[in-house]
């Protein structure tokens, strides 16, 4: 069986229009414009791309957006003074620090200082706590993400064996909370899966659903999973490609032209998880602005 490519792509398109509607709505109705602060410590060209991505999708959408550049050097008491400031800020309904943050500044401290109703990323310890308990204000914007590719390409989770692999705060654990709830768009039996699991390929084999977020080169292979498998793939990873100006091509953590063979549905990598993450970012945005209105 070949499957059905996911296309991440346009299912964000798609959920980045039914935002741009919304937000034209809160502009029209209640005078007001969501608005989200982002902070960039330092010159890291990754997260540099990933902020321009963000401000980007803001524009887009018609999310006012402001990036707060800070030097390198910049201490963990100047941050939290900028948070603060964003925090106390009506202007800004979301606020962003983009990891990582230099080896001076304790990530967790920062990320605390986040006022729990400007957390779109949904990192602080309350959002996290709340989406266990099943009464999120938020939810991760990765694994909000899957959740809605799986939904939207016609793959419920609910009543499903959903095989995770990884078990990262930011992907492996929030999904297992998301999709183990009684609400919609879950509902699954959910297996979490990480390096300390004695046979991975015992578990995988049993998997409705596989999502992958190990962080290493296709290490999913097509005998470890079941005919007709539904396969999101996480993973982003470089590998040499010679034939590649950029001397490298992004690969996921799973064989994907193997198992596309042996799939009913995959995501691609690129064009699968990746463009929903900053899409989902955009929604907690709005649902910020929204709680305001
Ligand atoms: P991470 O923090 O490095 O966590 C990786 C997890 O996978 C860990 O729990 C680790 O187990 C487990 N693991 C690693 N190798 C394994 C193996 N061979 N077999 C079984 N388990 C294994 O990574 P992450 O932040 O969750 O990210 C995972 C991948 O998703 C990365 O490629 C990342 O770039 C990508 N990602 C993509 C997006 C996106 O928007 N597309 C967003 C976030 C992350 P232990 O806990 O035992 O060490």
């Amino acid at each position: 069986m070949a499957a059905t490519i996911i296309d991440g792509n346009q299912v964000a398109a798609d959920i980045r229009s039914e935002l741009k509607e919304k937000v034209t709505k809160l502009k029209a109705e209640k005078g007001l414009t969501p608005g989200l602060g982002v902070i960039l410590v330092g010159e890291n060209p990754a997260s540099i791309s990933y902020v321009t991505g963000k401000a980007k999708a803001c524009e887009e959408i018609g999310i006012h957006e402001e990036t707060i550049r800070m030097p390198d050097t910049t201490s963990e008491t100047e941050l939290l003074q900028i948070v603060e400031k964003l925090n106390n800020d009506p202007k800004f309904h979301g606020i962003l620090v983009q990891l990582p943050l230099p080896k001076q500044i304790d990530e967790k401290k920062v990320l605390l200082a986040i006022r729990p109703e400007k957390d779109v990323d949904c990192f602080h310890p309350y959002n996290v706590g709340k989406m266990l308990i099943g009464e999120p204000d938020y939810l991760p914007c990765t694994p909000a993400g899957v959740q809605q590719l799986l939904v939207r390409s016609g793959n419920d989770p609910s009543g499903k064996h959903v095989v995770i692999c990884g078990r990262s705060n930011i992907v492996g654990k929030p999904l297992m909370a998301m999709l183990m709830q009684k609400a919609k768009g879950a509902n699954a039996t959910v297996t979490v899966v990480h390096t300390g699991t004695k046979d991975m390929t015992y578990y995988l084999r049993q998997a409705d659903i596989v999502i992958a977020a190990v962080g290493a080169p296709q290490v999913i292979k097509a005998d470890m999973v079941k005919d007709g498998v539904v396969v999101i793939d996480v993973g982003v990873n470089r590998v040499p490609d010679a034939t590649k100006k950029s001397g490298f091509r992004l690969v996921g953590d799973v064989d994907f032209d193997a198992i596309k063979e042996k799939a009913s549905a995959i995501t691609p990598v690129p064009g699968g998880v990746g463009p929903m993450t900053i899409t989902m970012l955009m929604m907690n945005t709005v649902t910020a602005a929204e709680k305001k209105g």
